[in-house]
C-alpha cells in the first residue's frame, strides 16, 4: 500500500500539499479528482520520486522515502533505497511516453532485463504474454511512431505491468486519446483493476471512469482532501458543497 503522513510539498511560495494525510490499502484502488492545479500530479511525481517533498513522510509497502538516521533524525533516502522503491511503482503518463527509437518488443523488455536483471529470454516471454492481455500481440516489432495513441497508451500499460509493480500510478491515461480511443483504453484498465491485486492510484477528470474503475475517491483540493468515500457516495450524494460545485462544473 501507500501512505502519506503530513506531507508538505511546496513549489517556491506556492504550498501544493499541505500537510495532507491519505492511504491506500494493498489492492487497493483510489482515485483521485478535483480542480485543475490542485495537486494530483504533484502526489503521483513524489511517489515516483521524480519530486521530493519537504516535509512528512511516505510509505510504500513498508519502506519510507526517508531514513531515521541513528539520532532518530530524518535523512532522505540513499540512492540504492530509492531504487528499489521505483521498481515497486509503475506509472502511465498522459504522454505515454514510450521510447521512441525502440520497438514495442524492447520498450517491454529494456526495463526487466537493464533494471530487474531478468533474463533476455523471460523478458521476451512477459513481452508477448503482456502484448496479448493488452491486444497488441501483432505489433511487437512495429515502432512507437507507427501505432495510433490508443494503441500506444496500451503499449504504455503493457510496459508499466512489464515491471511487475505492487503499485500502478495512472496519471490522465486517456486525456490525449481521441474520444474514439478513450473507452478502449478504459475499459483494459477496468479489467487490469478488478483481475489483479495492484494496489492503483489514479488521477483522472473523466468522472464516469473515476466511478467505474474505483473502490474510494478521493476529492482534492488546494492541497488537502475534501471528502473521501465509495465511487456511489460522492459522485451520487456528495456532503461537502466544493464537492457539489466541482462535480458541477465537470459533469
Ligand atoms: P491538473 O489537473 O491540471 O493536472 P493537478 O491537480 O495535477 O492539476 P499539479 O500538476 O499537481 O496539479 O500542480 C499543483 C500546483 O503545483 C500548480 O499550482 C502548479 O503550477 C504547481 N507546480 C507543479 N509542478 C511544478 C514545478 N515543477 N515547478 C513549479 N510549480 C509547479
Amino acid at each position: 500500500g501507500i501512505r502519506f503522513e503530513k506531507v508538505v510539498k511546496r513549489f517556491g511560495r506556492n504550498v501544493v500539499l499541505r500537510e495532507l494525510d491519505f492511504s491506500v490499502a494493498p489492492g487497493e484502488r483510489v482515485t483521485l479528482i478535483g480542480p485543475s492545479g490542485s495537486g494530483k500530479t504533484t502526489i503521483l511525481r513524489l511517489l515516483m520520486t521524480l519530486e521530493k517533498l519537504d516535509e512528512g513522510l511516505i510509505w510504500i509497502g513498508d519502506q519510507t522515502l526517508w531514513h531515521m538516521d541513528k539520532g532518530g533524525k530524518r535523512v532522505p533516502a540513499n540512492q540504492k533505497h530509492l531504487h528499489e522503491m521505483r521498481k515497486q511503482v509503475g506509472m502511465v503518463f498522459q504522454q505515454f511516453n514510450l521510447f521512441p527509437n525502440m520497438n514495442v518488443r524492447r520498450n517491454l523488455t529494456e526495463g526487466p532485463v537493464r533494471v530487474l536483471g531478468v533474463s533476455k529470454d523471460e523478458a521476451d516471454e512477459r513481452a508477448r504474454k503482456l502484448l496479448d492481455l493488452v491486444g497488441l500481440a501483432d505489433k511487437i516489432d512495429a515502432h512507437p511512431s507507427q501505432l495510433s495513441g490508443g494503441q500506444q497508451q496500451r503499449v504504455a500499460i503493457a510496459r508499466a505491468l512489464a515491471m511487475e509493480p505492487n503499485v500502478l500510478l495512472l496519471d490522465e491515461v486517456t486525456s490525449a486519446l481521441d474520444p474514439e480511443l478513450v473507452v478502449g483504453v478504459q475499459d483494459l484498465l477496468r479489467d487490469i483493476a478488478r483481475e489483479s491485486d495492484l494496489t492503483m492510484l489514479c488521477v483522472t477528470h473523466e468522472m464516469h471512469f473515476a466511478k467505474d474503475i474505483s473502490d474510494r475517491v478521493l476529492m482534492f483540493d488546494q492541497g488537502q482532501i475534501v471528502e473521501e468515500g465509495p465511487p456511489d457516495q460522492i459522485f451520487g450524494e456528495p456532503a461537502e458543497q466544493r464537492t457539489r460545485d466541482f462535480l458541477q462544473a465537470v459533469l
